[in-house]
């Protein structure tokens, strides 16, 4: 059995499939020319980059399996694939923390300026380092403050306690309300279990100090001007979910504005070619779509979906 891991696989993947007796080539095939070289193979596993559409799946009848490192699958013509017998996996929980995590990344920048300091420093921290320690005098701190979190999944969740381990408090909104506890758990074996319940949209645009998006991709934006003129003053925003959920436009104005304090982005309208406006606001802390990029969620996600491909083709 020959796999094709376009978009790579982490080697405690590769090598569990070897071990099994798979061939696993890593070379990146470029798009156009995947059609031809998925003629050789019996599967295929991709992250966010390569896409498999119908067309491909049409021109590739040997191919058994699309394996997805990762959660979204909107690269990926599942139905489609499904419908023509092919199998399609994914690992959807084996990033959540390290997404998590990203979401803390941006909010601490944020909250001290870095985004914009990170920028300055290079140019005129010699000349100029009284004036901008005065310009970033004013940060805050995380603790007690409110994060609202939009979306309520894996890694809605996997946020919500990383905040609640930080001493935030957390107002969460998902399509599907949740009522239940989040546990954290804590050096020596201690935990606690946080009771949280979901609350309304408006609750959480409200009254949130900081607020993060986690649902899938939307050919709506859910927060445009209209959520942002609802937000407290000040607010900060981040967007470690799929480009399109947050309308651009609109949050430029809301920063320009001062409504909106910053924002911290993962993810973009146009990727993999954001718009210049996005990419030189100095109030926007941004990161090239790397929510699963730690050496742990590569890991994990390479053995889970090693294991997913060995297990399909052992049935
Ligand atoms: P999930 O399916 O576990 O959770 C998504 C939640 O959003 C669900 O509970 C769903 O009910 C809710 N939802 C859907 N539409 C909604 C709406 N309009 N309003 C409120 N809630 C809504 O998914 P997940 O694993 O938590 O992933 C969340 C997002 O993160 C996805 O968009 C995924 O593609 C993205 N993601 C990004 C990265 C990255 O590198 N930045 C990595 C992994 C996942």
């Amino acid at each position: 059995m020959k796999i094709l891991a376009n978009d790579g696989i982490d080697p405690i993947g590769k090598a569990l499939l070897e071990q099994a007796g798979f061939v696993v080539d890593t070379e990146t095939v470029p798009q156009e020319k995947l059609a031809e070289a998925l003629k050789n193979y019996d599967g295929i596993t991709v992250r966010s980059a390569t896409k498999v559409r119908q067309e491909l799946i049409d021109a590739c009848p040997n191919i058994k399996l699309i394996g997805r490192g990762g959660v979204g699958m909107d690269n990926i013509d599942v139905e489609y694939a499904r419908s023509k017998g092919v199998a399609v996996v994914n690992t959807p929980a084996a990033s959540s923390l390290s997404v998590a995590e990203l979401v803390f990344s941006h909010l601490f920048t944020g909250v001290r300026f870095l985004q914009d300091a990170n920028r300055k420093m290079p140019v005129e921290g010699n000349t100029k380092f009284n004036d901008l320690k005065k310009a970033y005098a004013k940060g805050t701190e995380l603790r007690g403050k409110t994060i609202g979190i939009i979306g309520f999944g894996r890694i809605g969740r996997e946020t919500a306690t990383v905040a609640l381990g930080l001493g935030m408090n957390v107002l969460a909104y998902d399509l599907y309300p949740f009522e239940g506890s989040l546990t954290l758990n804590f050096q020596g074996g201690a935990s606690v279990a946080i009771p949280v319940k979901t609350v309304s949209l408006d609750e959480v645009i409200a009254n949130s100090d900081f607020i993060s998006l986690h649902t899938p991709f939307a050919d709506k934006p859910i927060l445009g001007a209209e959520e942002f003129a609802k937000m407290k003053k000040g607010v900060g925003v981040v967007n470690c979910s799929r480009g399109g959920t947050i309308d651009e436009a609109a949050l430029i104005e809301a920063l320009d504005s001062g409504k909106v304090a910053f924002a911290g982005l993962d993810v973009f309208y146009n990727e993999p070619t954001p718009d210049a406006a996005i990419l030189q606001h100095s109030k926007i802390s941004l990161t090239p779509h790397i929510g699963a990029s730690t050496n742990e969620a590569q890991e994990r996600i390479g053995t889970e979906l090693a294991t997913l491909i060995i297990e399909h083709f052992n049935k």
